[in-house]
């Protein structure tokens, strides 16, 4: 039995053969109006976000690029009901997002694994913690984790993994759940420049065989356009979004499209628009 076939007969929802064109099973995100103030211990308040807009669409891949401190993570904790928003609501399915629920699942920087539970069990920890276990389950995650090349390694511990092997399972964590949207807030930051172009066209085929709608933060304008089929940056405090733009390069990528002048373009004018205002604490890797 091939990967896809593994995949179709394990995943709680049958997958199809063929990568892409994204599902139309998956959701779409509407972001609208959204502000967020946080209180601060000297009376004054954090504008975060102000006045954020956003139509994604169901299967769609977006990438947020911006100065730290734009409001970034925010708005994923935002969209994934984890913060209500000061002002503005997030709809998904149709339905306004008020606190977690299954159709999305976050990955964040560090994958947090469980340090006494093994790799399978920690992929299968999300479904344990919301009773929805099921006996199939286990055949599903050891797909996951195949899908990710970490088959052989269910049996062992977090602590004899890699940095990447354990961000790979930290992202099978986030795909068991089986979300509608996938929210990830720069899941390849630690990891090395080799290691982070091979998860980034990993996170590719994953998506390409498991469509999703994607919300992706990045410090790595490339990245970003490597990735997405829109690139959202965001202005420094109090966050906006500054332009969203269009990436044109056909898929499936390949780390070569980034010489193509349609990637280098894309990549000059985000450089622009995010220097253009230096007041943010800029840190971006090229
Ligand atoms: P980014 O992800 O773009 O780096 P964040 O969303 O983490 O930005 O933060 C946006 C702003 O909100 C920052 O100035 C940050 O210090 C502030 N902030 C974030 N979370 C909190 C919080 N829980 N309480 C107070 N201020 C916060």
């Amino acid at each position: 039995m091939n990967l896809s076939a593994t995949l179709a007969t394990a995943s709680p929802t049958p997958l199809g053969m063929e990568a892409a064109p994204p599902s139309a099973a998956a959701a779409g995100v509407s972001v609208r109006n959204v502000s967020q103030r946080y209180a601060t211990r000297d009376g004054s308040d954090t504008v975060a976000l102000s006045d954020v807009s956003l139509e994604v669409r169901k299967g769609e891949f977006i990438a947020l690029v911006g100065a730290s401190g734009c409001g970034k993570s925010t708005l994923l904790r935002i969209v994934c009901g984890l913060l209500r928003p000061t002002a503005g609501d997030v709809m998904l399915n149709g339905a306004a997002v008020r606190e977690p629920c299954d159709d999305t699942a976050m990955v964040f920087q560090a994958p947090t694994l469980l340090p006494w539970a093994t790799i399978l069990d920690n992929v299968l920890f999300p479904l344990r913690m919301r009773g929805t276990l099921k006996p199939e389950s286990a055949a599903y995650a050891r797909a996951l984790l195949k899908l990710v090349g970490l088959e052989g390694f269910e049996g062992k511990f977090p602590r004899e993994l890699s940095g990447g092997m354990q961000q790979r399972a930290g992202i099978c964590r986030g795909l068991i759940q089986d979300p509608d949207v996938l929210l990830m807030d720069e899941p390849f930051g630690a990891l090395d420049a080799l290691t982070r172009e091979d998860m980034g066209m990993e996170l590719l085929r994953i998506w390409s065989e498991q469509p999703k709608t994607v919300l992706f933060v990045t410090h790595s304008i490339s990245e970003a356009v490597l990735l997405a089929d829109r690139v959202v940056v965001m202005s420094p405090r109090p966050g906006r979004i500054a332009e969203i733009l269009d990436i044109v390069l056909p898929r499936p990528r390949s780390l070569d499209q980034l010489g193509e002048p349609a990637a280098q373009a894309a990549i000059r004018r985000i450089r622009e628009i995010i220097y253009a205002d230096r007041k943010g604490h800029v840190q971006f890797v090229e």
